[in-house]
């Protein structure tokens, strides 16, 4: 059994601001997966300098229409049970912190917030109504959370090959203003990795749809 936690006050608001976001950038969510996907390579290479090669480490896109999931993968360093918890489960982080702080203050409007600072991990939920992360760091065992960004995060082991952190995001029905089965497109993701991710230092591959 897993037992249901739940998100910090400050988190829950945030996540509602995410969730409810009718900002029109919605796609920066893939800019804020590749940073920290690039952030944790980082991370590992710079913990095990001289001892590994830049061109090992990849950043994945995976879309898989059939199961309407966009998967992001990194071979970085990792997060344990209680990383995960903590940085997954609270919002300490800087970028996240400094968007709710301007979402705060009504005089403000979110469309020209967004895009001026990281807003971080929970972006994704401007598109996904579930993520599943599975983690593993080097000799320790691989864990996955889950959330739908309302009702709090499950916890429990996994099974994963190797240290870094896979992101499954099951994307948001299509409605009439926002097509999220859009970022299930290469083409399309291609796109938005040049736009925005273009000075990232790792290869950022994709596995091309065949169906
Ligand atoms: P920030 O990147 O500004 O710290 P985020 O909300 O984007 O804030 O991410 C929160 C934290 O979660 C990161 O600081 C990092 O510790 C952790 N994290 C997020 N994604 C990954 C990942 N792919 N691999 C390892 N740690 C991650
Ligand atoms: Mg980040």
């Amino acid at each position: 059994m897993t037992r249901k936690k739940q998100f910090k006050a400050e988190s829950k608001r945030l996540l509602d601001l995410m969730i409810n976001s009718i900002y029109t950038h919605k796609e920066i969510f893939l800019r804020e997966l590749i940073s920290n996907a690039s952030d944790a390579i980082d991370k590992y290479y710079y913990e095990h300098a001289g001892h590994v090669s830049p061109d090992q480490f990849e950043i994945r896109l995976e879309p898989n229409k059939e199961a309407r999931t966009l998967t992001i993968i990194d071979n970085g360093i990792g997060m344990n049970k209680e990383e995960l918890e903590e940085n997954l489960g609270t919002i300490a982080k800087s970028g996240s912190l400094a968007f709710k702080e301007q979402m705060d203050d009504e005089s403000k409007n979110d469309v020209d917030i967004i895009g001026q600072f990281g807003v971080g991990f929970y972006s994704a939920f401007m598109v996904a109504k579930d993520l599943v992360v599975i983690s593993k760091k080097e000799e320790e065992p691989a864990w996955r959370w889950e959330s739908d960004g309302e009702s709090g995060y499950t916890m429990e082991e996994a099974q994963r090959d190797g240290h870094g952190t896979t992101i499954i995001l099951s994307l948001k029905e299509d409605t009439e203003e926002e097509k999220y089965s859009q970022y299930l497109e290469t083409y399309e993701l291609k796109e938005l990795v040049r736009k925005y991710s273009d000075y990232i230092r790792y290869p950022i591959h994709m596995n091309v749809e065949t169906s």
